[in-house]
């Protein structure tokens, strides 16, 4: 049996990359070891960047109707002030409160709506690349299998077998800290010492607590200076309890867990995302503490950005080092998240030296410029796929479209909505003929709409990837003759040579 891609997990970033995939007609296998979809939440909040790319496939307007929008989140459990999102340029200025079960419902749904086959009680046992595909190992109920696929992606987690049988390593930091969690009925919801939501930083510690929206109060504890204990030791209550009086010097009443679980903040990145024809994707390439919602909300950018490049290897047409990009453009945004997680989690110790570095950040999250800036890292927003813009290089290049209202032949349409089918899009906002043409060999795998922005021209031209990130971008006022030594490569360097050339 052969697929041209074999996904290992079934979690939120694997369910993501198979819709990605199938939207680009991939044939997808996802291979999942659970038997049934997981019921207990990690994640329970999805960020701006994440939201965006749910908008632009569409997906967006389920989640929203099943969570609730939240305008201001902390920083390093700092408040006030908050972190104001309204401050972002963005059509999405909140977190969306949802938890992780049904985050990975819709996405499931989705890929599974699009042609995906999903294999659940599936659990890949080790692989082993040939030179044009990756025999997999896979045991099932009806006994053990071996599975062909000309590309495979480990999105199987943080102890990901898939990275480990492809030999990527996963440098890093071990974890210092004891955290866990548990979802709980409170005695007396109005009493919890940190408030709900709320978050207590004391000299043992800190506690948290969050109302999720299916399971009850969510509780956590953090201590800075115990052992850091086995990770896969169960969780009792009467373990969470504890650490919630060794925190707070207060009994806290607690009972009905319907999930107890610890973690830590080990901190790694693979040194490649990729090794042959074998990726990773989401926490399988990198963890962090969960501080600030984005472990899930980076590993869909993971998918997001590898979806379509995959497809246009497996079509073709993909440029010879395209990619090698998936590993040059999603490092740093890795890099950058470990760091402010990181941050956050040194900020929050409750080590007493650290409350004056605490009052600074206190003055400093109220001046806005600084507020923009850190909730624009949080949120991810400030990734940007290229080198520093220089003379030569529209700003926009390298980053997400900007949130553009267009008028089309068909009517009003947001630009967001351009991106629904998965392909690049080049939109001539400039009734400039040269776009159209310079794209007309690329027309099989590349849409070509003429618009107008509906609130003034503020550009001229934009060449969208399929995950929203402009490739080539032109001002109003560009020249035909700029447009011509331009427009050509950046079309042959991210969607390979034009159908002409091919032939
Ligand atoms: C307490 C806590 C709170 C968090 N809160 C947030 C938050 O609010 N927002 C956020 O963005 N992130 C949050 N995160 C992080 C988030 O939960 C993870 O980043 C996310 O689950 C990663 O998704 P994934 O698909 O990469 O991996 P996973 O969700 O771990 O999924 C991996 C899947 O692979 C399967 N699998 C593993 N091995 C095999 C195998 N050999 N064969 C077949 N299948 C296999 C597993 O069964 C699993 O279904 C939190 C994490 C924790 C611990």
């Amino acid at each position: 049996m052969t697929v041209d891609v074999a996904i290992v997990g079934c979690g939120p970033v694997g369910a993501f990359l198979a819709g990605e995939l199938r939207l680009a007609g991939v044939r997808v296998v996802v291979l999942e070891r659970s038997v049934e979809p997981t019921v207990h939440s990690r994640a329970f909040r999805l960020q701006t960047r994440t939201l965006e790319l749910l908008d632009y496939r569409g997906l967006l307007d389920r989640f929203v109707a099943n969570a609730i929008r939240i305008p201001k989140t902390h920083f390093a459990a700092i408040r006030p002030p908050l972190l104001d999102l309204d401050l972002l340029d963005t059509e999405h200025p909140y977190t969306l409160g949802i938890p992780q079960a049904r985050t990975e419902a819709y996405l499931v749904e989705h890929a599974a709506g699009l042609g995906a086959e999903i294999r659940r009680g599936h659990e890949i046992t080790g692989l082993e690349q040939t030179g044009d595909g990756v025999v997999l190992q896979v045991n099932s109920a009806d006994g053990p299998y071996s599975l062909t696929a000309a590309y495979v992606v480990g999105c199987d987690g943080g102890r990901s077998l898939v990275r480990k049988a492809a030999g990527i390593g996963f440098p890093g930091v071990p974890g210092t800290v004891s955290a866990l969690l548990g979802d709980v009925t409170l005695g007396d919801p109005d009493a919890f010492p940190s408030g709900i939501p709320g978050t207590l930083r004391t000299r043992s510690g800190l506690i948290m607590a969050v109302a999720m929206p299916d399971t009850g109060i969510r509780v956590f504890t953090c201590e800075f200076d115990r052992p850091v204990p086995d990770r896969d030791a169960p969780v009792s209550l009467d373990e969470l309890r504890a650490a919630a009086t060794r925190v707070t010097g207060l009994e806290i009443e607690m009972s009905e867990p319907t999930w107890l679980a610890r973690f830590t903040d080990s901190s790694r990145l693979v040194d490649r995302f990729h090794s042959g024809r074998v990726f990773v994707a989401g926490d399988a390439a990198h963890v962090h503490f969960p501080i600030g919602a984005q472990g899930l909300n980076l590993g869909i950018q993971d998918a997001m950005n590898l979806g379509w490049k995959l497809a246009g290897q497996i079509h073709g047409w993909a440029p010879g080092d395209l990619l090698d990009s998936y590993d040059r453009e999603r490092r740093p945004a890795a890099d950058r998240v470990i760091l402010e997680t990181r941050a956050q989690l040194a900020l929050m110790n409750s080590d007493e030296r650290i409350d004056p570095l605490r009052e600074v950040f206190r003055e400093l999250l109220a001046i806005d410029e600084v507020n923009r800036h850190l909730s624009r890292m949080l949120t991810g927003l400030d990734a940007r796929y290229q080198p520093e813009p220089t003379a030569a290089v529209h700003p926009l290049v390298g980053r997400l479209a900007p949130p553009l209202r267009l008028r089309t032949a068909a009517g009003p349409v947001r630009l967001a909505e351009l991106l629904r089918t998965g392909r690049p899009v080049l939109v001539d906002l400039g009734d400039e003929p040269s776009v159209a043409t310079a794209a007309a060999g690329h027309r099989d795998r590349v849409d070509v709409i003429a618009a107008r922005e509906e609130d003034g021209a503020t550009v001229g031209a934009l060449l969208i990837r399929p995950d929203g990130y402009v490739a080539w971008a032109a001002a109003p006022d560009v020249a035909p003759a700029a447009v011509e030594s331009s427009l050509p490569a950046a079309l042959a360097a991210w969607f390979g040579l034009a159908t002409a050339a091919v032939r």
